[in-house]
């Protein structure tokens, strides 16, 4: 990075406070009731660089649900396991301007693969012997671009969440019934609430977001973890769809491709430099950090992390 490790340890702690007018604003994601058991005022940040340098402040040992971000993961690994030609094939890559939950965006194919259509479609091509094998190669496979930060599946919140399942599980009915999925809806939403309730830290997702900075590369074992092509889609789409229906504008004010879920997180990357992760659990109406996105905001601005300026 172009400054000295103490210049950005000081511009982020000034991001931190300049953020705090935002502290109070926005609500928690109520229908996933288990979600409503945080401290509303939670705050985490951690910027990871592509050279190694790790800045965190915060409750760093605090651990959140990757809900949507969780479906970077599975695009990665349908990716990996099918191929772009073919995924594309069943799902989209264009932005929507309808809620993350909509059944609107999915004509003929979910509009892209960070709709919850779109994520439970990418669900369904992981391959595996049983939805256990399948979960556990998208936690071991989270574990390792984490570089093994804290990662487990919160029964809870999985319980909480296929309780109150009745839109996504309307979606996954309706997906086997246009063919875009062939397998039971039932057992390919159960896979897809596991990883949405998989929980970390926030170096864990700086982490992430590092790797993919990276060019996929592993930050402390210089290992191929994901192949350049994937990682160039994923970042794109991000850009384009990461941040729901307010991705143009967010791209716009903050100039990182980044993804939200609806626990709070964050994870942004600025290829070549670094991961940037936030957690503040706050939403806005479009299910996104309100005080996430304006830290992204100002961080952005401050260590000239914008891509296009
Ligand atoms: N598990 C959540 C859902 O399917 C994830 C949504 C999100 O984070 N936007 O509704």
């Amino acid at each position: 990075m172009l400054f000295s490790r103490e210049l950005i340890d000081e511009k982020l702690r000034r991001s931190i406070e300049n953020s705090k007018d935002y502290i109070g604003l926005g609500e928690l994601a109520s229908y996933i009731p288990e979600l409503m058991k945080v401290d509303k005022d939670n705050l985490s940040l951690s910027l990871i660089s592509t050279t190694g340098e790790v800045f965190t402040y915060g409750d760093k040992d605090i651990t959140f649900s990757l809900q949507s971000i969780s479906k970077l993961l599975t695009l990665i690994i349908a990716l990996t396991d099918t191929n772009p030609t073919d995924l594309y094939q069943k799902v989209g890559s264009e932005p929507t301007r309808y809620e993350f939950n909509s059944l609107i965006p999915i004509g003929d194919k979910p509009a892209n693969p960070f709709i919850n259509a779109g994520a439970i479609t990418t669900a369904s091509m992981v391959l595996g012997l049983n939805n256990d094998h399948k979960f556990e190669r998208i936690l071991d496979f989270y574990r390792g671009i984490s570089d093994f930060a804290e990662a487990y599946m919160d029964h809870d919140i999985y319980m909480s969440e296929l309780k109150t399942a009745d839109r996504n599980k309307a979606i996954a009915y309706y997906l086997k019934s246009k063919g875009i999925i062939d397998q039971d809806p039932g057992e390919v939403l159960d896979l897809y609430i596991r990883a949405c309730s998989i929980c970390t830290n926030i170096e864990g997702l700086a982490m992430m977001g590092a790797v993919l900075a990276n060019k996929g590369i592993g930050i402390r074992t210089r290992e191929m973890l994901i192949p350049e092509n994937i990682v160039q889609i994923v970042v794109s789409q991000m850009a384009s769809c990461g941040m729901y229906e307010n991705s143009g504008s967010y791209l716009m004010n903050v100039g990182i491709p980044s993804k939200s879920g609806v626990s709070g997180g964050i994870v942004g990357v600025v290829p070549g430099i670094c991961g940037l992760a936030v957690y503040s659990p706050r939403l806005d109406r479009t299910g996104n950090s309100v005080r996430g996105k304006e830290l992204f905001k100002i961080i952005s601005q401050d260590l000239g992390l914008n891509i296009f300026v």
